[in-house]
């Protein structure tokens, strides 16, 4: 009897222990405040659009739509984030509320898109990767810090076989014949890539070319580059060229944030100077990104992984579950699915439902998005 009793006690201790251990198991839960890591003793908001004034929130980079508009109250929002992030973010107009960098169970993984961009891998159980890219490009270098979770948030930008990019390597030659043909006849080039990120790597991989002018909106965002020790060098900006008369002195290569070939300031450098475009993005894959931007060339260099990379991501980090966000994320959780894995698709603010078929078909549609959202840094991929 004495014996019964105690395996019963026995047992009734381990299923106590097993209910506990499940109680704290975190989930993920989209809701109107955003995307969001939650367990029992805590809630972590991941990159919301809005805070509120109790929040605990995660910034994984300084791009507009990863980011909280500026409260107008004082508030007792805390923010994790990185140094880079917080610098970068409060010098482009955002104000990071109560930052900290670092926190018990939460931990900051480089994520190699931009610098300052993290992931957050909360409890050992939950990564969110933010944007992410895993290959070495100019002076970003990727650590590859995959952890292994049970619940993965992957961005999934370019979640379709359609998007696999060439080597940076072979951009950065393809890219170096073209100017070197133009400046051969006396041609000056506009090369394009957004403002915080691919404009600082396209300084970088082309540095070696003379007169290089750069946009004063882009120059600013290289000094913080350079006060956290990232060595792009010197440069003239447009409007110190424009007041030296220095354009007329051809060839030449500027930097631009990227727009189209049919704004009017490109407008002007082409008739004034002859000037050609390149513009750089992730999109560039798709052969009607071109025609669609209005530019003369357009090269897939991006900071964003291709769709082979993605699935490497998922490979390394072995979930349970996987939630994909932005870009293609119901195509890619279906390829997930295919694989496997138990894979769902979500947005910041909601539970995304699966298109219709007629939706899914238009392969356009995030084309159409970009050209629709010009300033959304991270759609220029
Ligand atoms: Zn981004």
């Amino acid at each position: 009897m004495k014996s019964v009793l105690l395996h019963l006690s026995i047992k009734t201790i381990v299923k106590i222990k097993a209910i506990k251990k499940l109680s704290m198991v975190s989930s993920i839960k989209v809701s109107n405040e955003g995307l969001a890591i939650h367990n029992e003793n805590s809630k972590i908001l991941l990159d919301p659009s809005k805070i509120h004034n109790d929040n605990f929130v995660f910034v994984s980079h300084a791009h507009s739509d990863h980011i909280y508009k500026k409260p107008k109250n004082k508030t007792k929002v805390k923010t994790l984030v990185s140094k880079e992030t917080e610098l970068i973010a409060n010098a482009r107009g955002y104000e990071i509320s109560n930052p900290i960098y670092e926190e018990k169970n939460l931990e900051l993984i480089d994520t190699g898109h931009i610098l300052g961009s993290k992931g957050l891998l909360a409890f050992n159980e939950v990564y969110y990767t933010g944007d992410i890219s895993i290959r070495k490009r100019g002076f970003m270098i990727h650590q590859n810090k995959i952890p292994k979770v049970d619940k993965l948030i992957i961005e999934s930008t370019f979640g379709k076989p359609e998007f696999i990019f060439p080597d940076p390597k072979e951009i950065v030659h393809e890219t170096n014949q073209i100017i070197s043909d133009a400046y051969e006849k006396g041609i000056p080039v506009i090369i394009m890539g957004y403002s915080l990120g691919k404009a600082q790597l396209l300084v970088d991989l082309f540095r070696h070319w003379d007169p290089f002018y750069v946009s004063d909106s882009i120059e600013n965002i290289n000094t913080i580059y350079r006060k956290m020790k990232i060595p792009l060098r010197d440069l003239i900006t447009y409007s110190e060229a424009e007041k030296n008369y220095c354009l007329s002195k051809k060839p030449w290569i500027m930097l631009s944030s990227l727009m189209t070939g049919r704004s009017k300031f490109l407008q002007s450098l082409k008739e004034k100077y002859n000037a050609i475009t390149i513009g750089f993005s992730g999109w560039a894959c798709n052969p009607g990104y071109r025609y669609m931007m209005g530019l003369d060339y357009a090269m897939p260099l991006s900071d964003h992984c291709d769709y082979n990379e993605l699935l490497e991501v998922v490979e390394n980090s072995n979930p349970k579950k996987v939630y994909t966000i932005h870009g293609f994320s119901e195509d890619f959780a279906r390829t997930l699915r295919d694989l496997g894995y138990e894979a769902e698709p979500i947005t910041n603010g909601h539970k995304k439902k699966e298109t219709t078929k007629s939706q899914k078909n238009n392969k356009n549609a995030n084309l159409k998005k970009i050209k629709k959202n010009p300033i959304l840094d991270s759609f220029f991929g």
